[in-house]
Parts: C-alpha cells; structure tokens; sequence
C-alpha cells in the first residue's frame, strides 16, 4: 500500500504535527489503496505561515519570471503523465484510458492557457489616453487557500495553482482527502519546476479540519473554493469574520434544451456527456429537456444509449466508465434513483443496485428516467452519478421557464439548428455557460456559474483576474 503521510510546506516534504492516518479507497475495489495524514491547526499555520513569508518577493517579482516558473512546470507536468494518470484513476475511479486523455489533459491544457493569457494580460497601465497620471495596478491578493474536491482533480488543482500563480499570490492547497495522491504527484512538480519555498504549500485534511482552519485563518487573504455548495456555504460562513474573498465553483444541474429541429446526434451527444466521468461533473447536462413532438423517439433513442454505456473497473483499459467515488455517494445516488421511482418518474434504463454480474466496487448503472416533472427531488438536487432526468416541453418559454427553475446555474445546453433561436436562448438562460450544438467554449473562455453555483470565474485571463486586486493611483509620475 502506498504511504504518503508527509505534506509539503516551505519547499520540503515534512511530517504531519501529529499522527492522523487516513485510508484512502479504491471505488473499483473498495479495498484502501493509500494512507495519509489529515493535518491539523498546527500544520496549517505553518503552511500558511510559509506562504505569507513567501509573498513579497512572489508578487513584486516581474510577472515574466513567474510565468517562466509555469512554463517550467508545464515541462514538468507532461513528463509525469502516467504517474498522474495512474492515480487519478486509483484513488476516484476514472478508466485508465480516461484518466490519460481527459483528466490528465486538462490539467496541460489549462497551464499552457494560463501562460498565454498571462504573456498578453496588462497587470500596470494607464487609466486610459486621457489620464495618464492614474496609473492602474492589478496585484496579488495575497495568500490564497485553494480547497479542491475529487472530481476532475488536475483541472481544478491547476485552474487554480496555474492563476494564482501567475497573479503572484502564495497558496496553500487542500485537496480532497478522497483524492489525495494526484495532487501529491502535482507537489512533486511544483518542487521539481523549482517554485521558490513557500509559494506553494500542500496540507492534506479534511472539510471540518484544514478546511475550516484555511478558510478562517487570519492570514489567509482569499479562498479558492471548488465543490459543493454546502461546503461553499460553510466556507462563506467561516470566512465572514475576516472578510476574505471568496471565490466558489459549485454544483449544477444543468438543462440541456432539445427542439424539434436538433440534429439527429443531438440525443446521443447528451446522454454520452452526462455519463462522461460517471456524472460526476459539475456542468453535466443533467436535465434533458425535449420538445414534445420529438419526446417519445428521443426517450427511446436514450434509452438504447444508456444501455449501451459499460461500465467497469477504472483499472482495466476501454472506453467505458468506472465506478462512483466513495460509498456515500454510491448510496446517496442509489437513495435518489428510488425517490425517483418512488415519485412518480418512469425508469427506461440502468435502476438501483450495481449493473449485472457486479457485487464489490461503487459501480451505478447508467440511468434515465423519462417523464420527470421539474419539481421532482431528481430534476432538482445534484445527483453527481451516471443518472439523466427527461422532461418534455411545448415552447420556446417553457423551456426558459423549467430551465432556470432551479438554484443553480452552471451550464445550460441548447440543441436546434435554428441560429436565431439558439442565440436568443443562450440570452436568457440564466447560467454562467451556455452551450450550443455540441460546441464547447474555446480555451480562455471563463468557467464559472451564477445563483448558487457560485461567483467565480476560472481560466485564461478572467481566472487570472479572480487572483487580484485592482489598485487606482492618482499622480502617477511620467516614465
Ligand atoms: P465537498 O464539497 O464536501 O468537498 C470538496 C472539498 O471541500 C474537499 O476538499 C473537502 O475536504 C472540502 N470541504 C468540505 N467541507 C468543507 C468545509 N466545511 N470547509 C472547508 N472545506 C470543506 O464535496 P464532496 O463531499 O467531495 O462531494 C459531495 C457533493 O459535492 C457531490 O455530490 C456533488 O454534488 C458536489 N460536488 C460538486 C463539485 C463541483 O465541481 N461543483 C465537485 C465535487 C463535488
């Protein structure tokens, strides 16, 4: 069994202030594959204390070196990729070969993006032409708690890592203690890219420990928080009395609005999308909403899609999806399918239990439920598990209407070869993405959602932004 209590503060490994093992679980096997340390306050001070001595010279030093030190870890980062692989799949269950390509490529693509918004973006300019003696400043926030969950774990570790960074602040990352090992392989990066010390921290722990003590440490300056909206509110809560920016990425339930006129992979696309990373995403489309006169086909068209979805180990090479990420997700899922049963929507494929021939692992089989009324507890909670909701719709309004009918507000989705009607769509849907025929947003565009899937916005410039201050100078002198 892997051992990897240590955690990495001011440039070395050190161990824990006091012993607090932590068995971390394979969701193919349910057997524990890795044991850490949960921190403690003590740990988390010198975490934090580290960073905070680091700052000055990270965020006055010119913002080129610092995105020579990302280039560097970008170098770095591609020649670990199987290693990162190997345990992103391990310890949260992605398949293998999704593990490689997907999980372990957005990690890539958001540093080099990261890099070349960081090369063009203005941190010093003149207010404008007219004024040039205001003088603009963007700077660091300072030291920024980065706390991430387990899902898509290298895209929201470098989403962060990569921003604050170049925006010269100093972090402390808590990552998930489901998926602790990933992003112990990214430590070992940072180090070997050769941060200086104190930049960049690791403290593993959990939500009420380090992640209690990160959010409401007086010299924390910022918290970069992903996951779920509960913890978001917890966070919000402990943060208030040091008045710290809080910047959140929550859950979603995304619509995603199927008309008449759609193309005909339109159905398929959908289903494959949600059960991507067994629907575990936060921007799955997990609502599909379908214009009546195309409902009874498309029902079907899911249907034969989701059955055709395997599932397996996240050991085994293939293009099927693995298991659920722990236990109490696997039942929390499994208590969702029955309230579905139990109210009244119609299961056309996948149910509750494990798929057949399957006793051990936290496997789900692929699911939809068909004539589901957007007030059912399935259309309106976060199920984070291979599980699409189908609700039939008349008009363009209504559509609006059961679409925005929700708290959250993430990513919505639009399927119609009509240009004009997408558009005004994506116009009044209220989430912070919207997108339209398959199309996904290009790299630089903002990730990010509104109501309670919280406020932030995360990659290339806008994600840089989120990291800074904006500081307004009168009198500037002449240069
Ligand atoms: P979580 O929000 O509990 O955990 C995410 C991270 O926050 C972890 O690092 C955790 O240790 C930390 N955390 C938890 N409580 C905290 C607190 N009070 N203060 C500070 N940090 C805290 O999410 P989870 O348990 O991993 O998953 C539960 C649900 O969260 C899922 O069912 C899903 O709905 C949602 N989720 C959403 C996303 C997303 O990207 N939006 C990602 C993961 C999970």
């Amino acid at each position: 069994m892997i051992e990897k209590r240590d955690f990495y503060i001011n440039g070395k490994w050190v161990a824990p202030s006091a012993p607090n093992d932590f068995n971390v679980i394979d969701p193919s096997t349910e057997e524990p594959c890795a044991v850490i340390s949960l921190g403690s306050q003590a740990d988390t001070d010198a975490a934090v204390a580290a960073a905070k001595a680091a700052l000055g010279d990270w965020m006055y030093m010119p913002a080129a070196e610092r995105i020579a030190y990302l280039e560097k870890l970008l170098e770095v980062y591609n020649t670990r990729g199987e290693d990162m692989a190997q345990a992103i799949s391990m310890e949260m269950g992605a398949p293998i070969d999704m593990a490689r390509t997907q999980q372990f490529g957005s990690g890539s693509f958001h540093l080099k993006n990261f890099i070349r918004a960081a090369k063009e973006f203005e941190f010093d300019a003149p207010l404008s032409e007219k004024f040039q003696n205001d003088r603009i400043i963007k700077e660091a926030v300072g030291v920024a708690a980065l706390i991430t969950p387990w899902n898509w774990p290298m895209n929201q570790i470098t989403l962060k890592v990569g921003a604050a960074a170049v925006a010269g602040c100093t972090m402390v990352l808590k990552p998930s203690e489901q998926s602790p090992l990933n992003a112990m392989v990214f430590a070992e990066m940072m180090d070997e890219a050769g941060f200086p010390a104190g930049v960049f921290n690791l403290v593993n722990g959990d939500g009420a420990g380090v992640g209690t003590q990160l959010s409401s440490h007086p010299d924390v300056d910022m918290v970069s928080f992903t996951g779920s909206t509960r913890a978001g509110t917890a966070i919000s809560k402990a943060a208030a009395d040091t008045l710290k920016k809080v910047h959140l990425e929550l859950g979603g339930k995304g619509a995603n609005v199927v008309f008449e006129d759609a193309d005909e992979k339109a159905i398929k696309r959908g289903v494959l999308h949600m059960m991507n990373n067994s629907g575990q995403s936060c921007n799955a489309p997990s609502r599909m909403l379908v214009q009546r006169p195309i409902y009874d086909k498309a029902v079907e068209t899911a249907a034969e899609v989701a059955n055709s979805v395997t599932v397996g180990s996240a050991h085994d090479e293939g293009r099927h999806i693995g298991p659920v990420v722990n236990e109490v997700q696997f039942k929390k899922i499994q208590d969702l399918i029955q309230k579905g049963i139990d109210e009244g929507a119609k299961l056309v494929a996948g149910g509750v239990g494990r798929p057949d021939g399957m006793n051990r692992g936290f496997y789900v089989k692929p699911t939809i439920f068909a004539d589901v009324n957007n007030q059912m507890t399935i259309a309106r909670e976060e199920i984070f598990g291979p599980v699409m909701t189908m609700i039939p719709f008349d008009s363009e309004e209504e559509a609006i209407e059961i679409a925005n009918d929700t708290v959250y507000g993430l990513t919505n989705y639009v399927q119609t070869q009509d240009g004009e009607r997408a558009n005004r769509m994506a116009r009044k849907l209220r989430s912070g993405m919207v997108e339209m025929n398959g199309a996904s947003r290009s790299p630089g565009a903002p990730f990010g959602g509104m109501k309670q899937s919280g406020n932030g916005r995360e990659g290339g410039v806008y994600g840089i932004e989120d990291f800074l201050e904006i500081k307004a100078v009168g009198g500037w002198a002449a240069e």
